[in-house]
């Protein structure tokens, strides 16, 4: 069958797209321009020559109908275009791709979508997030309820992540009592005369090695840029290191995407699909001492370590104070999702890294 895969140059999207079609699918990727194609093609060559890959360009996901023509003979619909953490003043500048775009692709599908039975939506934990003081668990009923104030109060000001994570909540949730807006409400509108259900993935940080060819460190998609900075260039202070947040393989997030489309049991749930807690220092623990040293030229900045990577700070008391509870999508997807180590996963980094040059 095939698939409809939105934001398909993305680094969670390419590992989709690997798992897709190494299973068997067809895939339509849609992106923002063929400049995009470089590392799809790259990467995924014999399958583009062969049509099993092919694009489609929809440049503005704002626009009324942008998607009619790519829900058109797929079976499944994938969505993962959003801006994810970008540099925006105006924070509708980050909301209005992320809930407009949902929203046209789901109109795209109920209208177009004559194939259609499943449309599974990328959310994130930070449509669930909430500041916590003493050990908490989250789980798939909770809502963050911080968030939409703050960027309310703060418009320009609030963070980028602030915008960000008010982007995810606007685009899965809405305004509490509106019913125009967003994924689940236009789902519960339409459900009845819409020929296929929803699953919401709802992941926390993602990290994992990536399948595009990032030029650069600095050139790495939001998430992995985040990893690089924290535990290789610089684990900054005992605060930074000990920034409390869940974190989950991208490896596991992309199957968990194929399993959504897979599953009937999936159908009109939201899943969390988490590993557990870290902070920087866990991940810093086990680049810096378990595992072999990079060599110093690749990392000229750290030439104090002696060729090993920054020990950060060992010996402080880790907060592992938030958790998201991930029993659901064990549930629903059974045993073909199981979870990486931490070392498994800071291996692998290292190693993309090594064959990247970095
Ligand atoms: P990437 O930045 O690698 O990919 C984002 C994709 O969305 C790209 O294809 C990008 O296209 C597209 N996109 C960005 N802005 C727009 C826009 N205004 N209009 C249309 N398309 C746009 O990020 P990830 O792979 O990390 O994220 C993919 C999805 O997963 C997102 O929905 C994100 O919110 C979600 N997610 C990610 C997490 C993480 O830690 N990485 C955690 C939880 C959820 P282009 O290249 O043209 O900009």
């Amino acid at each position: 069958s095939k698939v409809l895969i939105t934001g398909a140059n993305g680094y969670i999207a390419m590992w989709v797209i690997d798992f897709l079609l190494k299973a068997g699918y067809s895939v339509r990727g849609a992106i923002r321009g063929l400049d995009k194609t470089k590392d799809l093609n790259d990467k995924f060559s014999s399958w583009v020559a062969s049509g099993t890959l092919e694009f489609i360009v929809v440049k503005d996901v704002t626009i009324e109908g942008a998607f009619d023509d790519a829900v058109k003979d797929v079976d499944g619909v994938l969505h993962m275009a959003s801006p994810v953490v970008v540099d925006a003043d105006d924070p509708q500048d980050v909301i209005n791709p992320a809930v407009s775009g949902a929203l046209g692709l789901l109109k795209s599908a109920l209208k177009h979508g004559n194939r259609v039975d499943r449309v599974v939506f990328t959310s994130s934990t930070a449509t669930i997030f909430a500041p916590v003081t003493k050990p908490t668990v989250l789980n798939e009923s909770n809502w963050n309820t911080v968030t939409l104030e703050e960027v309310e109060r703060l418009g320009r000001a609030a963070t980028s992540h602030q915008k960000y994570r008010a982007s995810k909540i606007l685009a899965e949730k809405g305004q509490s009592n509106s019913f125009s807006l967003a994924v689940w409400e236009f789902y519960e509108a339409n459900k009845e005369r819409s020929r296929w259900d929803i699953t919401v993935i709802n992941p926390p940080f993602v990290f994992g090695p990536a399948l595009n060819n990032f030029e650069n460190p600095a050139h790495q998609n939001a998430s992995t840029r985040v990893f690089w900075d924290n535990v290789i260039a610089n684990p900054g202070t005992p605060q930074s290191v000990n920034y409390p947040n869940c974190w989950v393989d991208v490896r596991e997030v992309a199957l968990a995407h194929v399993l959504a489309l897979q599953k009937p049991e999936a159908g009109g749930e939201r899943l969390i699909v988490s590993v557990g807690p870290f902070v920087w220092q866990d991940f810093i623990d086990i680049a810096s001492t378990h595992l072999s040293p990079l060599k110093t030229h690749q990392f000229p900045h750290h030439e104090e370590f002696n060729g090993y990577l920054p020990k950060g700070y060992p010996d402080i008391e880790k907060n592992h104070l938030l958790n998201y509870d991930n029993s659901k999508a064990l549930r629903i997807f059974g045993p073909e999702l199981t979870y990486r180590t931490m070392e498994e996963t800071t291996k692998d980094i290292l190693d993309d890294y090594a064959v990247k040059g970095w």
